[in-house]
Formats: C-alpha cells, sequence, structure tokens
C-alpha cells in the first residue's frame, strides 16, 4: 500500500537498509527489556526491533499506517496508535513484565525536546536512541564553550552520559529533507551527581541561560552573587563569564553551595 508521506506529522520515511541496521544495531537488549519504538511509520526499523526478541511497544500517530503495522504485532510485539506525548507510558507498557526500557525514534525535530520531557522520569529508562535533525543532535551533545551549549544540553548531562553516534545522509530517505540527520545516544547514568536540592539546580541552569548574550551574573540578579563569585573562584572561572562556560558540575556545585 502506497502512504502519501504527511509534512505536519514530520514523515520522512528511512529507507536506507544498511542505515535502518546500524541504528538497531545501537542498542544491546536482553530478552526481557522493552523497547519503545516513537513512530514507526511503515515499520522499516520495526522488523530489525523485532528480531532483538525483546518486548517491543511502537506508538503511532498516523491511523493511516494501521493497515501495515498491525500486521507487525506477535505476542511480544504491541502497536499502539496514539500521541506519544499524550501516553501515559508506565501504564501502557504494564501488557509486558519488562525490566529495562530502551526507547528509540527516527523523530520530527520538532518534537524532540517533548519528547525528552516526557520520558526523562521513567524509572527504568536505560537508554534512548533518536534519529534527528543533525543540527540538533549536535546541540544535545555539546560540550561547554560552544555555541551549540544550552539549558537543555546541561540539563541532560544531568541524567545521562550522551554520544554522538554517526550521521545519515538525507538521501536515506523518503521524501529527501532538507537537512541532514544524526543519530544520537543517551545512557542513563547508573548514578545521578549529588545534589542537595534537584529542583534548585534546574532553576538554576533555567535562569543562567535565559538571555544568552548577557553574563552569568546579570541572569543570575536574584541569587546570592558572593556563593556563586567564590564558586566560580574555585573553578577558575571569572565574575563576567557566561553560562555557556560552566559544565554540569559547576552548576551543580553552584546549586549546592545555595542550598
Ligand atoms: N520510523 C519510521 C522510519 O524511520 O522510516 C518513520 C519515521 S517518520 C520521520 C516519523 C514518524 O513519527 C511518522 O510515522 C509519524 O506519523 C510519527 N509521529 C509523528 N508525531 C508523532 C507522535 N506525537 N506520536 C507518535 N508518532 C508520531
Amino acid at each position: 500500500m502506497e502512504i502519501k508521506a504527511k509534512k505536519s506529522l514530520g514523515q520522512n520515511f528511512l529507507q536506507d537498509e544498511s542505515v535502518l541496521k546500524k541504528i538497531a544495531d545501537s542498542i544491546t537488549t536482553e530478552k526481557n527489556d522493552l523497547i519503545i519504538e516513537i513512530g514507526p511509520g511503515t515499520g522499516a526499523l520495526t522488523k530489525y526491533l523485532k528480531e532483538k526478541d525483546s518486548f517491543l511497544i511502537c506508538y503511532e500517530l498516523d491511523e493511516r499506517l494501521k493497515a501495515i503495522l498491525k500486521k507487525e504485532e506477535t505476542d511480544k510485539t504491541k502497536i499502539i496508535f496514539k500521541d506519544f506525548l499524550q501516553a501515559n507510558i508506565e501504564e501502557d507498557c504494564k501488557i509486558f513484565p519488562y525490566e529495562n526500557i530502551y526507547i528509540i525514534a527516527n523523530i520530527p525535530y520538532y518534537i524532540t525536546t517533548p519528547i525528552i520531557k516526557h520520558i526523562i522520569h521513567l524509572k527504568k529508562l536505560k537508554s534512548m536512541t533518536l534519529l534527528v535533525q543533525k543540527e540538533v543532535a549536535e546541540r544535545l551533545s555539546a560540550s561547554p564553550k560552544t555555541k551549540a551549549y544550552g539549558s537543555l544540553t546541561v540539563y541532560l548531562n544531568y541524567y545521562f552520559n550522551i554520544h554522538y553516534l554517526f550521521d545519515v545522509s538525507k538521501f536515506a530517505f523518503n521524501p529527501v529533507p532538507k537537512v541532514e540527520s544524526a543519530v544520537i545516544n543517551f545512557e542513563r547514568k547508573e548514578k545521578l551527581p549529588d545534589v542537595k536540592k534537584e529542583e534548585l539546580l534546574f532553576k538554576l541552569i533555567n535562569d543562567a541561560f535565559k538571555m544568552k548574550r548577557k553574563t552569568l551574573k546579570n541572569n543570575l540578579k536574584d541569587y546570592d552573587w558572593n556563593k556563586i563569585k567564590t564558586v566560580l573562584e574555585q573553578n577558575d572561572l571569572l565574575e563576567t563569564t557566561r553560562a555557556e562556560e560552566l559544565s554540569l558540575e559547576v552548576f551543580i556545585e553552584i546549586a549546592n553551595a545555595l542550598s
């Protein structure tokens, strides 16, 4: 059945079998693990994920794909037709007795951040592999002192070890998108960093990057600057520093000093 790609759903179907296989091979799962695929489309990646013999749940928004995708269902594979962002994941996944969750998705760029925010608190989340716009992958895996480094990157570093895996040419897709893509992996940290007050850390990170051109001091006017200054000095950073020069570790030191 020929499916006309819907732009509004970010439908660029991946056609290159070697790339599909490489993405599937980038995660290693056990029999009792659960893979969640977001946006299976016509099932191109789904078939490789099924070969892993783990539990598999796929969320697809486009009901036109029902006839194709329903054929993929087995006693270990379930396709759910709903908006992933509205899904109660833990509730839906109760159908399987899984141990760890692995998320994998080729997703439209405009839902990358909402997806990350929707899954970040899943207790059994082990890793997440995303095929995204190359620019987004660069931003999410950026290091301090680079242009791409931002509050989301710091926030993600708190939860994950982030690995930029490989680039994917736009010609691997049909229809061919305007931009290049890349595959990025987020591996959940076994132990989260020691932070006295998590909410304070997240608020600090947000406020620090509020106005990108401004110095940290300007963005953090409502905080006890003397305490922040002491941490900056200990890390050989000037008072005139900007948020993008601070690693997650320094943000944590500041948040703990303020707690
Ligand atoms: N995985 C397939 C592939 O690699 O060829 C399709 C990828 S296509 C870029 C993105 C898929 O995500 C589409 O099938 C689209 O319908 C689906 N999608 C978009 N937004 C979604 C959402 N909020 N929840 C679930 N699926 C969604």
